[in-house]
C-alpha cells in the first residue's frame, strides 16, 4: 500500500520530516504537512489560540509536559507553528528541533541566551549583522557575557581564541554588507574539540544552499522574514539545533515568553514552498548582474560569494549548494553623497532594510568593524536582485552608473 504525500509518517512530536531519502527540492513540497494538522487540506489552516480548553483536569495535566502536537497553550504552539517548525527541521540534516521567534532578531537572542550564562565568554564574528553585534554590547554585556570579535576570515586559528570561558562561537557566513566566507568546518572542529558551541546565522544561504548543521554547526538561526517569507509582507525568525541543545533552547524560549504568531508561520510555511526556485532565480539573475557589474569601470569590486575574487571564496566552492540574490559593490571613487545619488538614479530597485523578497533592493553599506576594516576603493553599495528581468535591471544600473560619481 503507497503512501500518499502529506500522510502521517512521523517518529514523535519532534519528529523530523520522515523520507529523509528524498531531495530536498522535493522534501520542501509537503515538509511538515500531518493529516492531523492538515485535516486533508494542502495548507494547514490558521489556528489562532490563546487559551485552549479541556474536558477536565485530568485532560489538562495530561497536555503536559509541554510538547509540539498537543494543544497546551497558545504560546506553546498549534498546528500551524508545529508545520513550520517540523518543516524547517526537516530541511537541516542533524537537526532535532526548530522554535520560533517573532524577528530575525528575536531567534539571534533567544539562540544566545540558550548557551550563555554571566562570566562566560561568546566570540563573535567581526562582520555580524548590526542588530547582533548591538545585542552583544548592550543586553549580553549588562548580564556579564564579553564578546571577542573575531576576524571573519580566521579558519582553525580560531582555536587560538578559545579561552578557559569561551561558551560559544557565533558565526554569520557570508558576512553582512563585506561577504567574507567563512571556514565553517575548521571553526566547527576546533571548538567541537573544546566543547564550544557553534552559532550560524545562516539567512543568506537558507539550508538550501548551506547545510550547516551537517557542517558541524550546532545552532542555525534564519530571519525567516528575509527568503523564507519571501514577500516582503512579515516578520519572523527560528532556530534549528542538534539534539543535545534542543532542551535548552525550548527552555529558554519558553520562560522568555517568546512565540510567533499563526498568521506568520503560516505565510512563512507558504513561502517554504516555492523557496528553491525563487533562489534559483535569485541566483541566476544575482549573478548576472555581479558579472556585468564587475566590467564597469564605476566599479572598483564585486563583493558576491560566487566570485572568485570574493574573500574566500573557496570555502563558498567547497561548501555551498548555491548563491542567493544579496551581495555588495565598491564603487572607485566618490563618497557617500556620490553614492546616494546613485541609488536614488535607480528606478527599478528600491530603497529599504530588509531583503530576500521578489523585489530589487538597494541600499548604502554601513560597515562596523572591531578587528579592523580594510581600506576601501570608495563607498559601498548592497544589493537584492529580485525576480525581476535581469536585463532590465542592468539597464537600470547602467544608466545610473553612467554619472558616477556625479
Ligand atoms: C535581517 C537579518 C536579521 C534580522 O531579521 P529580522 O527579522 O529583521 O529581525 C538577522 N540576520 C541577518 C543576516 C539579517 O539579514
Amino acid at each position: 500500500m503507497g503512501r500518499r504525500p502529506g500522510d502521517a509518517q512521523s517518529t514523535g512530536p519532534r519528529g523530523m520530516s520522515e523520507k529523509k531519502h528524498v531531495k530536498p527540492d522535493t522534501r520542501l513540497v509537503a515538509a511538515g504537512r500531518r493529516r492531523e494538522w492538515t485535516q486533508g487540506l494542502v495548507n494547514p489552516a490558521v489556528w489562532r489560540a490563546s487559551t485552549i480548553l479541556f474536558d477536565d483536569i485530568a485532560a489538562m495535566h495530561d497536555a503536559e509536559p509541554v510538547r509540539d502536537g498537543i494543544l497546551h497553550y497558545g504560546r506553546n504552539g498549534t498546528p500551524t507553528t508545529w508545520a513550520l517548525c517540523e518543516a524547517l527541521t526537516g530541511l537541516e540534516e542533524g537537526a532535532a528541533l526548530t522554535r520560533l521567534y517573532p524577528s530575525g532578531s528575536a531567534a539571534v537572542a533567544g539562540a544566545l541566551l540558550s548557551v550563555l550564562a554571566a562570566g562566560d565568554e561568546l566570540l563573535m564574528v567581526d562582520s555580524a549583522y548590526g542588530p547582533t553585534r548591538a545585542f552583544c554590547d548592550t543586553v549580553l554585556r549588562r548580564f556579564g557575557v564579553t564578546t571577542h570579535y573575531y576576524d571573519p576570515l580566521l579558519g582553525a586559528g580560531i582555536a587560538d581564541l578559545i579561552g578557559e570561558k569561551t561558551r560559544a562561537i557565533f558565526l554569520e557566513s557570508p558576512g553582512t554588507y563585506t561577504f567574507e566566507v567563512q571556514d565553517v568546518p575548521a571553526i566547527c572542529a576546533a571548538a567541537r574539540a573544546r566543547g564550544v558551541a557553534t552559532l550560524i546565522d545562516n539567512t543568506w544561504a537558507t539550508p538550501l544552499y548551506l547545510p550547516a548543521l551537517a557542517l558541524g554547526v550546532d545552532i542555525s538561526i534564519l530571519a525567516c522574514t528575509k527568503y523564507i517569507g519571501g514577500h516582503a509582507d512579515l516578520m519572523l525568525g527560528s532556530v534549528t539545533v542538534t539534539e543535545p541543545f534542543a532542551t535548552r533552547l525550548e527552555r529558554t524560549r519558553r520562560v522568555l515568553g517568546q512565540t510567533a504568531g499563526p498568521d506568520e508561520a503560516w505565510l512563512a510555511l507558504r513561502g517554504l514552498r516555492t523557496l528553491s526556485v525563487r533562489l534559483a532565480r535569485h541566483q541566476e539573475s544575482g549573478l548576472r548582474v555581479a558579472r556585468w557589474l564587475a566590467g564597469q569601470p564605476q566599479v572598483a569590486r564585486v563583493l558576491h560569494p560566487a566570485l572568485p575574487s570574493c574573500p574566500s571564496h573557496e570555502h563558498f566552492a567547497r561548501d555551498f549548494k548555491g548563491a542567493s540574490g544579496l551581495f555588495s559593490i565598491v564603487l572607485k571613487g566618490g563618497d557617500e553623497a556620490a553614492a546616494a545619488r546613485l541609488i536614488e538614479r535607480l528606478t527599478l530597485f528600491g530603497i529599504g532594510y530588509s531583503w530576500g523578497a521578489f523585489e530589487s533592493l538597494a541600499v548604502p553599506g554601513h560597515v562596523t568593524r572591531t578587528c579592523g576594516a580594510a581600506e576601501r576603493e570608495g563607498p559601498l553599495v548592497r544589493l537584492h536582485i529580485g525576480l525581476e528581468d535581469a536585463d532590465d535591471l542592468i539597464a537600470d544600473l547602467a544608466q545610473a552608473l553612467a554619472s558616477y560619481p556625479g
